[in-house]
C-alpha cells in the first residue's frame, strides 16, 4: 500500500487526480491532500507519505519551493515528487528535474499519463512492493481531464 499526497490549490483538480490514481491499479493506503506547499509540509510532519504529486502555481508556497524544501530535508528527500502543472516550458521542466523531481505531467492530462508516470516512479522507488501489484490494471477513460 502506498500513501499518496496530492498538493494542488484546486479542490476539483485534487479530486480528479484522486480519481485517476484510484483507477490506476496502484494500491492506495491513505490519500492525503494539501492546498499549497505549506499545508503539504504540515501533512508530511504527521503522516508517512510514499509519493507526492504536486502542482506548481499555488498561493503561500508554490510547488517549486515545496520541492526544494522536501529535497533539503534528510527525512523527506527520498520521497518521489511528481509535478503536475500547466507550466510546460522546457525551462520549468529542467528546473524541476534539477531540483530532484521524479516526473513531470502537463495539465490537461490523460489519465493514462498519470498512471504511467506514477507506476514508473513507484517501480523505481519501491521495486519490491510494486511486484505485488497486478500488471494490467485498466484505466477506463482516455479523455483529457481539463480543469
Ligand atoms: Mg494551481
Amino acid at each position: 500500500m502506498f500513501n499518496i499526497l496530492v498538493v494542488d490549490d484546486s479542490e476539483t483538480m485534487r479530486a480528479a487526480i484522486r480519481k485517476v490514481v484510484g483507477m490506476s491499479g496502484v494500491p492506495v493506503g491513505e490519500f492525503l491532500e494539501a492546498g499549497n506547499g505549506m499545508e503539504a509540509l504540515a501533512v508530511l510532519e504527521d503522516a508517512w507519505v510514499d509519493v507526492i504529486l504536486t502542482d506548481i502555481n499555488m498561493p503561500e508556497m508554490n510547488g517549486i519551493e515545496f520541492l526544494k524544501r522536501v529535497k533539503a530535508e534528510e527525512v523527506y528527500r527520498n520521497i518521489p515528487v511528481i509535478i503536475i502543472t500547466t507550466e510546460a516550458s522546457q525551462a520549468r521542466m529542467d528546473e524541476a528535474e534539477g531540483l530532484g523531481a521524479s516526473g513531470y505531467v502537463k495539465k490537461p492530462f490523460l489519465p493514462e499519463t498519470i498512471k504511467m508516470i506514477l507506476t514508473d516512479v513507484l517501480e523505481k522507488a519501491y521495486a519490491q512492493r510494486m511486484k505485488e501489484i497486478p500488471a494490467e490494471a485498466a484505466v477506463e477513460s482516455d479523455e483529457e481531464m481539463d480543469f
